[in-house]
């Protein structure tokens, strides 16, 4: 079977490719090939009761289908380029952020319309932070929230699967570059292309390694966050929250100077599983819908870790960190913050005695037994600061879950069209190591998409 573009991976890198190249030639015949489910059969089995914890399906319907990791996500998409990404680096900022513009134009075309959209330009907590030694960063966030955005990509779905052929439960195995362009192997045979676009995001990392060490592709990996999830009563932060929905505060420690930063606020959201390769780490999400809402807010800090020669595997260095807790707890750990600052374990009798109640289900224990000395004393530091802003973070109830690890995929060598040394070949998404969210990765889909056609 021959196409003119092969898409792997259908999440939003892949997704915003697709919609791009049949919008402007339609004429174009695109296939997309999705390791993981079609989006009405995306479901994670934990339903807080009879299963309350990752029993590690085959497929991870949270981090896998079509829709991508950001299928059952919050829905920010951060127009920005201070975060989320280095897209601009390849494409330029004032491009990079037209292209997050348009990716938001087509979510509120598709079902977004009439969310909110929040900016930080201007906002009077800026200099709330600056007062306290914490830097707010800039940004404009569009929150779908999680049943909007679930929305948004059934419209797609349903704009795109008659003009596009989609591939479920198709995992790629192979990328084999021929005489005019590319053969995919998969399960169920081999399909050949001109052009070939990998969106395979973090869930498709280990397989993105082999494919760069089979046809050659320079990689390069140097960076990990680790930190923990913060979770805590929604009025805390309700100041905040209210105004500017996410905020992403950094924080220099005093003690190492390293920067810590926050990541990915759920106001009265909920905290989740997120297994990446067999791996148990923790992650949140919060609904636009009043009905759906629980009483906290949650979010991540994180330390950045940059190594330099001769470490060259930092993901490997946050999966055994991630590994560490899982041999503890089972999976993710829980550890009031007042436990942490006593040196004593939570205990589930301490967890229920305080006056928050946890909303995801997670082993009480000792997050200091799991977390190396100077990452916690970062996030220590930082709680404190935080609560110079927001009165009632560094509480004794206040909720840590570990680990959170953001993975970065190793950053591979591509052109400002995001095309590697092989013509024709395209590595775009958070795959690439380039982009690391919704709108980046969005964007990096609708570059491409333009580059083939312009081609
Ligand atoms: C719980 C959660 C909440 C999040 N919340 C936010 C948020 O609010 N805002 C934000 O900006 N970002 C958020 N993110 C991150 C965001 O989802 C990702 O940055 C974004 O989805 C990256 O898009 P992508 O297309 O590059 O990759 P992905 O969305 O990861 O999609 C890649 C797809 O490729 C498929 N794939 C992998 N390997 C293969 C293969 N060999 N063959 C075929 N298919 C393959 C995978 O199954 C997957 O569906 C969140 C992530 C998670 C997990």
């Amino acid at each position: 079977m021959k196409y003119d573009v092969i898409i792997i991976g259908a999440g939003p890198g892949g997704i915003f490719s697709a919609y791009e190249l049949v919008r402007l030639d339609p004429q174009l015949k695109v296939a997309v090939f999705e390791a993981g489910h079609a989006l009405d059969k995306r479901h994670c089995p934990i339903d807080g009761e009879k299963i309350k914890t990752c029993i590690g399906c085959k497929s991870c319907s949270i981090m896998s289908g079509f829709g991508g990791a950001g299928a059952f996500s919050d829905g920010k998409y951060n127009i920005t380029n201070d975060f989320g990404g280095t897209l601009y680096e390849y494409i330029g900022k004032k491009h990079a952020l037209e292209l997050m513009q348009y990716v938001d134009e087509i979510n509120m075309r598709y079902g977004g319309e009439g969310t909110k959209l929040y900016s930080t330009a201007g906002s009077r907590f800026k200099t709330l932070c600056i007062q306290n030694d914490l830097h707010l960063l800039d940004a404009s966030v569009r929150h779908l929230g999680t049943d909007i955005n679930f929305i948004v990509l059934e419209n797609l779905y349903a704009e795109l699967k008659d003009k596009v052929d989609f591939f479920f439960d198709t995992p790629v195995q192979a990328v084999r570059v021929v005489d005019g362009g590319y053969e995919i192997d998969c399960k169920q045979g081999t399909y050949c292309c001109t052009d070939c676009i990998i969106s395979v995001g973090r869930s498709g990392s280990k397989w993105m390694e082999t494919v760069c060490k089979d046809l050659d592709i320079p990689t390069e990996s140097t960076r990990v966050d680790i930190g923990v999830r913060v979770e805590l009563p929604a009025e805390v932060f309700a100041h905040l929250t209210d105004e500017l929905y996410e905020s992403k505060i950094v924080y220099r420690t005093e003690k190492y100077g390293d920067r810590v930063r926050t990541f990915c606020m759920n106001p009265k959201g909920a905290v989740v599983n997120e297994n990446t390769n067999g791996i148990i780490t923790v992650n949140g999400h919060s609904y636009e819908d009043p009905a759906k809402q629980t009483k906290n807010t949650n979010f991540a800090l994180l330390v950045a870790k940059h190594f330099s020669e001769p470490f060259k595997d930092s993901n490997g260095y946050g999966e055994s960190i991630a590994r560490l807790s899982n041999m503890l707890g089972g999976g993710v750990i829980v550890q009031r913050f007042g436990d942490l600052i006593r040196g004593q374990r939570s205990t589930p009798k301490r967890i229920e005695e305080a006056f928050i109640t946890p909303t995801l289900s997670a082993t009480p224990g000792d997050l200091s037994l799991v977390l190396p000395k100077r990452i916690l004393d970062g996030i220590i530091e930082m709680i404190y600061a935080l609560d110079k802003v927001a009165p009632g973070t560094a509480n004794d109830d206040t909720l840590l879950y570990g680990v959170e690890v953001k993975f970065y995929n190793m950053e591979v060598a591509v052109n400002e069209q995001l095309e590697s040394r092989h013509k024709g070949l395209y590595i775009i998404g958070d795959g690439s190591g380039i982009t690391h969210s919704l709108s980046h990765a969005s964007a990096s889909g609708v570059h491409v998409a333009r580059s083939i056609v312009a081609k």
